[in-house]
């Protein structure tokens, strides 16, 4: 049996799409990259925002329309909240929660059905990994913040944290099969273990302890519980990365009160001046709507001031989109779309710019870099810094994926860096 697999969205979505994999290859299916050649197809979908969620409409069109025989099943964020719908473009349509059981669902060829569970009920469940040097580990399932506008309370469930144990032995595990890096993977790392006696600074001084592992990072963290124990792990704990995805959403007090996100300005700002000053060569990235109801101009105004205050590294932006479910799609002042695209166009041309800048500053700088692997012309290599900036460099024969190599920059391009090993 064969299968094709498609992944839309985040990170989380990324690994769920490896579970699936690893479980299909235990059970001798082969992996094909042109989908005319698959007995099976799956599709995993977002639905963070609406143009993601139709690609997975249009993509079964198109897939359907390339093999017409094989066996369809949608599954991720829209299979979870619109499997009324998918129930007639898709073959099988499995949620979020129900990953656990896909081998079974999927096992007779031709099966069809609803396959939804609102929430995971084996958190601590360890799931295959296609081995990598770096792999990203769920340490909490689902959110329970509803920020205004956000899907992904209702897509994913109430928040679950997986127990130390579990996480410290899947780590323990990828080591040994040659894991250099773990990625932790929550919609908020810094509220994992809210009904335990530990934290998430705890998980991190556990995971710093495995041996054999080089490199910690962890996303997402909420500006709300992002604290000053955090910031010294990260001063303090050799394998944490010097990195985080702060995401402040918008720079206006009223917007970020409209969005639910319980923290000001000010607040954030403060927070991030304590990480700059005690994470020596910290980078910082963000994630930011622009458009949302009732935002004026000068709300956008205070974003970009924010942009120029922060000095992100680099930052992820988005027109604000309805979705379903959430209290903002009812919201009056629903900004108009031409005036999203301006929004949204100035601030990624200020990010560029900032971007740029921040990229030279590591010109003629020694940075350590994990070398993930080859390019795909071949001639170079490719890898990150610990403050997660892409670094390519030219081939040698005596590296190979999973080094740590130091690094001597030479040029900074627009989104990457390049080097020599020195
Ligand atoms: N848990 C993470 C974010 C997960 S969603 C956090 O709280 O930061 C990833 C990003 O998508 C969000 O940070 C937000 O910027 C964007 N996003 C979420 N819902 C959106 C919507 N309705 N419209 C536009 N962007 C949205
Ligand atoms: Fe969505 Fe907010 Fe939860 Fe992030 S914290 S997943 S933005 S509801």
């Amino acid at each position: 049996m064969k299968y094709y697999i498609k992944t839309f969205g985040c990170q989380m979505n990324e690994r769920d799409s490896e579970k699936v994999e690893g479980i299909l290859l235990d059970n001798n299916y082969e992996k094909v990259e042109e989908a005319e050649q698959a007995d099976l197809i799956i599709i995993n979908s977002c639905a963070v925002r609406e143009k993601a969620e139709n690609k997975l409409y249009s993509e079964i069109g198109r897939l359907r329309f390339k093999n017409k025989k094989a066996t369809i099943v949608a599954m991720g964020c829209v299979a979870q909240i619109n499997y009324e719908k998918l129930k007639n473009l898709a073959d099988v349509v499995v949620g979020t929660n129900t990953i656990d059981e896909f081998y079974n669902i999927v096992k007779k060829q031709g099966i069809s059905g609803v396959f939804i569970k609102p929430s995971m009920d084996k958190p601590d469940y360890i799931f295959p990994h296609l081995n990598r040097i770096t792999s990203y580990i769920d340490i909490m399932y689902g959110c329970d913040n509803f920020c205004s506008y956000c899907v992904v309370p209702y897509t994913r469930g109430r928040e679950v944290s997986r127990k130390r144990e579990a996480i410290i032995e899947e780590i323990k595990e990828l080591v040994d099969k040659g894991t250099k890096e773990v990625m932790l993977l929550g919609q908020n790392v810094n509220s994992y273990g809210k009904n335990f006696n530990y934290g998430f600074v705890d998980l991190l001084y556990e995971v710093n302890k495995v041996e054999g592992l080089e490199r910690i990072r962890f996303t997402t963290s909420h500006p709300k519980d992002f604290s000053k124990d955090l910031i010294y792990a990260i001063r303090d704990l050799k394998k944490v990365c010097e990195h985080i995805h702060l995401p402040i959403q918008s720079g206006s007090n009223k917007i970020l009160n409209l969005m639910r996100r319980k923290y000001t300005k000010e607040e954030y700002l403060e927070k991030v001046h304590i990480y700059k000053e005690i994470v020596k060569n910290g980078s910082i990235t963000t994630d930011i709507i622009v458009g949302f109801p009732q935002e004026t101009e000068e709300d956008f105004q205070e974003t970009l001031n924010v942009l120029e205050e922060v000095k992100y590294d680099t930052s992820f932006s988005f027109k604000y989109s309805k979705r379903a479910f959430t209290k903002a799609k009812d919201m009056d002042g629903q900004v108009p779309e031409e005036d999203k695209m301006k929004r949204l166009n100035l601030l990624q041309d200020l990010q560029a710019k900032i971007t740029q800048e921040k990229l030279k500053t590591y010109e003629n700088r020694i940075v350590e870099v994990l070398i993930e692997g080859v390019s795909k012309k071949g001639n170079q290599f490719f890898g990150r810094n610990r403050q997660n900036m892409v670094v390519n460099l030219d081939f040698m024969d005596n590296i190979k994926a999973g080094d740590i190599v130091k690094v001597k920059i030479t040029k900074a391009f627009k989104h990457s860096l390049l080097g020599k090993v020195i």
